[in-house]
């Protein structure tokens, strides 16, 4: 078979895997064998591109491989659960500044090249490639600044800013329209290459914290519709279909959690939200009355109920507490209780994060029940016990029209008969609000780190099995 088709062949295979890989993501039972099929397609889209021998010599390609290897394997090791999202951030990043050089670098010898002209459809893949690359680079690491705490996780504004940015635009795709007319004037490709990395910055400043990762999940978007671009410009099935394929997810996962918090993606980019406090509900929850209860107590009141409902949030995952977590709920379900996990589309601090820190305790997936299906449960559930959570269970969010987060769909945990919430103290979720749910008269907070304290109830529980 000459070599020709063996890349084309190849590289079809590896399409098809991309699909069914991303389709089995869908799913949290299937999204293990997806992400595993997802890799095995890009190797052997590798694998064909290696075989197409026009790019670098071997051991170039070799030498790089294994560098990019091992910094992506160590950091991949090394990062924290919670700080996933920004490590996502860095990564796509990085995605678009491979389409900016991969753009470049095919431009660049039509620019010197006397008297060649570049096809217009290949002109404007690589503005396309080139604005989209330069600003998902900026703007990511802005992302990444904020999340990391570099830089000022507020909004920050100033007068102005939104007129600035349209005016940036026009320039940049007036000087697309330069390079496309005339492909020698490279000095146009350089000002958008400049003008674009600023816009990047310039969009995601006045974005604040809470809305990042929706950001960032935006930012995966463009960065694959630049790959996608950066694909017809080398010509380059494999990498037009795997980019339009993050692209398009990249939006709908968009889209999802804009619903899940309640917010237009247009209010998202316009930015303003996610001060720490706002809608003069500071967080520090000082005006609630609280009722403490201790770990015996708690463990007493499990042992009596006969339905509990978890609902885990961030502080779970920070804590690590999910084993625990799950060895409680055995415990309660070996002695009779029925015990299932409320899960809310956006606790903690990525899409999917309860799920996958649950799956990894080997919870199995029957027990996860998403938000909707949920959420009439909880009247007549003995306990609710949130884990961490905050956000996702504050009434404000349907009660309280001046709230930042009224709207937000949330947990109905309120509404069991007893509600234990365990948590370090008062401190506010990521909206900075307070959540007026810790007074109810059926609530009780349960204070301490989540996995040590539950350590403690799982101990008590366990010797008054055996008492
Ligand atoms: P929150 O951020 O609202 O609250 C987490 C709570 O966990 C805090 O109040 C904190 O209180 C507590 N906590 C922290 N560490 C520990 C610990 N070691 N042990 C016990 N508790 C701890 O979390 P939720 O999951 O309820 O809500 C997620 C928020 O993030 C929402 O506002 C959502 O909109 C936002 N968000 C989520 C995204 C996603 O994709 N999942 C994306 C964008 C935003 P204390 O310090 O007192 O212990």
């Amino acid at each position: 078979m000459d070599r020709d088709l063996i890349i084309k062949v190849a590289y079809l295979v590896a399409s098809v895997l991309f699909i069914l890989g991303i389709k089995m993501l869908g799913k949290t039972s299937t999204a293990r064998r997806g992400n595993t099929v997802s890799a095995v397609a890009m190797l052997i889209a590798v694998l064909a591109t290696l075989l197409d021998q026009q790019i670098l010599s071997f051991t170039e390609i070799f030498v790089t491989i294994l560098v990019g290897s091992v910094i992506g394997t160590v950091i991949a090791r090394r990062v924290e659960m919670t700080s996933m999202p920004e490590m996502v951030a860095i990564f796509n990043g990085f995605g678009g500044a491979a389409s900016v050089l991969v753009a470049t670098s095919e431009y660049w010898p039509m620019a010197h090249a006397e008297g060649v002209s570049m096809e217009i459809v290949v002109g404007v893949t690589v503005v396309i490639s080139v604005i989209i690359g330069a600003v998902t680079l900026t703007g990511s690491f802005v992302a990444f600044g904020k999340l990391k705490g570099l830089i000022n996780g507020r909004a920050i504004t100033f007068g102005g800013q939104h007129a600035i940015n349209a005016i940036l635009l026009v320039v940049v795709v007036v000087l697309g329209g330069l390079v496309v007319g005339d492909p020698n004037a490279e000095i146009w490709m350089l000002g958008i290459v400049g003008v674009a990395l600023l816009l990047g910055v310039l969009v995601v400043i006045p974005i604040g914290g809470a809305d990042m990762p929706v950001v960032i999940s935006l930012l995966n978007s463009y960065s694959g519709i630049a790959a996608c671009a950066t694909g017809f410009v080398l010509n380059n099935q494999v990498l037009i279909i795997a980019g339009a394929l993050v692209g398009a997810s990249g939006i709908i996962l968009t889209q999802i959690m804009c619903k899940a918090m309640n917010r237009s993606l247009v209010s998202v980019l316009l930015g303003g939200f996610g001060q720490t406090s706002s809608g003069g509900a500071g967080g520090d929850g000082q005006d609630i009355v609280v009722k403490e209860v201790g770990v015996e107590e708690s463990a007493m009141l499990f042992e009596s109920a006969s339905s509990v409902l978890i609902v885990p949030g961030y502080g779970m995952a920070v804590a690590q507490a999910q084993h625990v977590v799950r060895e409680l709920a055995d415990i309660l379900e070996k002695r009779g209780a029925s015990v299932k996990f409320a899960i809310h589309p956006v606790a903690g601090r990525m899409p999917g994060h309860m799920n996958v820190l649950l799956a990894e305790a080997n919870i199995p997936y029957d027990k996860l029940i998403e938000m909707d299906q949920i959420n009439d449960e909880f009247a007549n559930t003995d306990i609710a016990l949130i884990i961490g959570a905050n956000d996702v269970v504050n009434p404000a969010a349907r009660s309280n029209p001046q709230s930042p987060i009224y709207g937000m769909p949330i947990l109905n945990a309120d509404k069991a008969r007893t509600v234990i919430v365990c948590k370090r103290g008062m401190s506010a979720g990521y909206a900075g609000i307070e959540n007026e749910l810790f007074g109810y008269p059926n609530c009780l907070m349960l204070f301490g780190d989540a996995k040590s304290t539950m350590t403690k109830v799982v101990g008590e529980l366990k010797e008054m099995a055996t008492a």
